[in-house]
């Protein structure tokens, strides 16, 4: 290390002076300008002021002033239009007329853009032509506006009739053997009484083949939680954050993927609330905020989020839990009864004993080597926990996607339950959900082992029996596809392809299928890499207005705090060829199940409060739907967890004993996470800058510590080739990713990040979380060499 670099916590810092302007700092390096790509110090502040110019910006690129200030001023208020991007929720009561972020406006200006994909852009445009083109270039050709179809042996869409379309994609369903060879996949945007209709039609037509999107996000937490506090979802709500006193913030980006929760802890911070974020990279969400609405302080120097920053390495984050467990452990024996919550582990919990012993018997060497984090930190960290009376723990895809996920997040659940920070006001748990819906339709149905509970009651309403056996998750839809089991495949909502790890191989298992159907609002990459046959179905959008027999409707959403309410969209939908997605259910089901259903689609989709109304008899804790969903904010759904009772075998919070199972690199090996940029929200590029890493005009770069590019005798702004390292079967699979610039970056040794889809390729499709099948996209196994390939186009 040059001697003039600062070490911080093993790390180079840079060198940045505190009288950042708004969102830059001062370059700590001359910027690197290399295949496009232009890259500058990291932003010292997140939000303010160039927040506010960024939306006004997309606003009048996209849907122009008239129609973005009439979906904005509707945007997460009551009886408004529900936000199509995060899961964070808006407040039960006061709120602003602006109850929006920067990332959200995107999101809606995306959705209500004045663009326009027509039959006759398909025309011009052939589906190979296309598949060259970028996902940025691909999103930003407007909403669609017709049903498409690419017939067998056709390189360019064409329109079809509504009628032909839905005869077509019963036609396939019903020429296969069995059920199971279909697949239904599900996004996060689609509404509940979408989601619920849905699986309801795929379970009268036979099969639980219901992947969704939380199969490749939260799987892990669900899974995680159901186990040990009898509820597969967080336990917090907003008002939990104003009584808090310490807030772990672990695996997560707030600034970029769910930005209004800044809003949340700047508020906590301001109250003295201590934040720690646990994270390879410190982001700058976390370091310092400028609320966009705070007009005072729009020009100062924002509020400092974090108060300790744990740079954590990847996949260290189970080791660094089990620290802070230890430390407490330990203080507990030097001074019993005085530091864990003794009374809440005796009476609310079970395998304390098993645990302490566990925890006792691992080393100090063992933890600080795998977490990274040296012990006076970890100390630091313990002595924070120690004291709170009421805390907090975050977490988002950062824990969920590694090897050990399951596992990490039960480890926090084991801090917390030290103690006793689940189920009393100010404390709980808060896994946070990136797409807007992903938690509802989980609630609705969309699942593919729902429990047996649920199957009965659809049986018991609907009167036929559903199929019991458990259908396939993402990683074994794409698996069961590429075998040729799946011949079949259909989207409601997504980018399955860019969504998917290992891109060339899900490319590859797309095209075996005989029909692939996307119901979309917008072009994508899924669209231009398809089975024999495809389809697009154009839906409306959550901004549009949904008239069903002259009646206009609205549709329901859960946020991450399990809050069920409404969202009503209001502007003229782009074309009078869109139909909403339980119209298209509805339309679908009709067509491919015939008289072997005795539903009334149709009826149904006439009004929406009748879907509902099937919903409250189905789904616990939905009763009286129509009538509690109206009020202002919505309904709180019930969660047992967070009053103190936990619904598992024993009745019991359940203490739970793992071992670190550390991932080995061999000399010249890295581990790389995938990542976010700033202008992108899942698979959603709006634009190809980061300001807040300091990355502009590109996305192909690598984030790498500095000393490690020195070690290894690169240079900032070199371009690399990465080759991701699997063992599968005892054979070893390369996969490889072609020029990425070197960007030195505050992230610990021999961690590296880069921005998803375009990493997807380097993620094995066998290399999944332990017992929740979640592709192990923060935990890949690379090496690098000097460029000497081609980039993809
Ligand atoms: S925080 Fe999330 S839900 Fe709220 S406006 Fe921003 S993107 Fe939308």
């Amino acid at each position: 290390m040059a001697k003039d670099e600062p070490e911080v916590n093993g790390r180079v810092a840079w060198d940045a002076s505190d009288h950042a302007h708004d969102g830059e700092a001062p370059h700590a390096q001359p910027p690197i300008e290399t295949d496009g790509v232009r890259v500058t110090a990291p932003a010292r502040v997140a939000a303010g002021l160039k927040s506010v110019l960024k939306a006004a910006e997309f606003t009048l690129k996209e849907p122009g002033l008239v129609r973005g200030i009439a979906a904005l001023t509707h945007l997460n208020q009551f009886d408004g239009i529900d936000c199509p991007g995060c899961a964070w929720p808006d407040p039960d009561q006061d709120r602003s007329f602006n109850e929006y972020c920067e990332n959200g406006v995107k999101a809606i200006a995306e959705e209500a853009t004045a663009r326009r994909c027509t039959p006759e852009f398909f025309r011009s445009w052939s589906v190979s032509d296309l598949s060259r083109q970028s996902d940025y270039w691909l999103g930003h050709q407007g909403r669609l506006t017709h049903p498409m179809v690419l017939r067998a042996g056709s390189d360019h869409y064409e329109p079809i009739s509504w009628d032909d379309a839905f005869a077509t994609i019963a036609g396939e369903l019903n020429a296969q053997s069995t059920p199971d060879q279909a697949i239904f996949y599900t996004s996060g945007r689609t509404s509940n009484e979408a989601a619920f209709l849905y699986q309801l039609f795929v379970r009268q037509f036979g099969t639980n083949n219901l992947p969704d999107c939380s199969n490749l996000c939260h799987e892990s937490s669900g899974l995680a939680l159901k186990e040990v506090i009898g509820v597969g979802k967080g336990t917090v709500t907003l008002q939990d954050f104003d009584l808090a006193d310490t807030i772990l913030i672990i695996g997560q980006n707030p600034g970029t993927n769910h930005p209004r929760m800044l809003a949340t802890l700047q508020r906590a911070a301001r109250r003295g609330v201590t934040i720690i974020s646990v994270n390879p990279l410190a982001e700058v969400g976390l370091t310092r905020f400028k609320h966009p609405k705070d007009v005072l302080h729009l020009f100062g120097r924002g509020t400092k989020i974090a108060k300790h920053f744990v740079p954590v390495r990847l996949s260290g984050d189970l080791a660094f839990f089990k620290g802070l467990c230890k430390e407490i452990l330990e203080e507990e024996s030097r001074h019993p009864e005085q530091i864990i919550n003794r009374s809440f582990i005796d009476e609310k919990t079970r395998g304390f004993e098993d645990f302490r012993t566990a925890v006792a018997a691992v080393t100090w060497n063992e933890i600080v080597e795998q977490s990274g984090i040296p012990r006076p930190q970890i100390r630091e960290i313990a002595e924070v926990v120690m004291r709170s009376k009421s805390m907090i723990a975050c977490w988002a895809m950062g824990l969920t996607q590694q090897r050990q996920a399951v596992a990490t997040i039960q480890e926090i659940v084991n801090l917390m339950l030290l103690g006793g920070h689940i189920g009393r006001p100010g404390a709980g748990v808060c896994p946070v959900r990136g797409h807007s819906n992903v938690q509802g339709d989980r609630t609705m149905g969309i699942w593919e082992r729902m429990p047996e509970s649920f199957l009965d009651r659809l049986r018991d309403v609907f009167g036929f029996e559903p199929p019991r056996k458990h259908g396939w998750d993402v990683v074994d839809s794409v698996k069961a596809m590429q075998r040729g089991e799946a011949r079949v495949f259909f989207a409601m909502g997504g980018n399955f392809l860019s969504a998917t790890p290992d891109t060339e191989f899900t490319a590859e298992a797309l095209r075996r299928c005989s029909l692939t159907v996307h119901v979309s609002t917008k072009l994508n990459r899924a669209h231009v890499v398809t089975g024999k046959q495809a389809l697009i179905l154009p839906c409306l959008g959550r901004t549009d207005r949904d008239e069903q027999t002259n009646r206009n409707q609205f549709v329901s959403v859960e946020n991450s705090m399990g809050i069920v309410h409404t969202s009503r969209g209001n502007l003229e939908p782009p074309s009078d060829q869109l139909l909403s997605e339980p119209a298209i259910v509805a339309r679908l089901a009709m067509a491919t199940l015939g008289n072997r259903t005795k539903v009334n689609w149709l009826h149904l989709v006439e009004d929406y409060d009748r879907i509902r109304d099937l919903i409250a008899r189905v789904v616990p804790g939905c009763e009286e739907m129509n009538g509690r969903v109206r009020r202002n904010g919505g309904f709180y759904l019930p969660n047992a967890a967070r009053d103190g009772d936990y619904k598992t075998k024993t009745g019991r919070a359940t203490f739970v004993v793992s071992a670190v199972e550390p991932i080995p690199l061999e000399p010249g090996q890295f581990l790389l996470t995938t990542l976010r940029s700033h202008d992108q929200y899942n698979t959603t590029i709006y634009g190809l800058d980061d300001r807040y890493r300091g990355v502009f005009h590109g996305r192909r770069v690598v984030l790498m510590n500095p000393n490690d590019i020195k070690e290894h005798a690169w240079k900032a702004g070199e371009l690399l080739d990465i080759t991701s390292h699997f063992r599968n079967d005892g054979k070893q699979e390369l996969r490889v990713a072609p020029r990425f610039v070197v960007v030195p970056y505050e992230i610990p040794r021999r961690c590296v990040a880069t921005y998803f889809p375009e990493a997807n390729v380097l993620v094995p499709i066998g290399s999944v979380a332990l017992r929740s099948n979640t592709p192990t996209s923060k935990a890949v196994v690379v090496s690098f060499a000097r460029s000497r390939l081609a980039a993809p186009l």
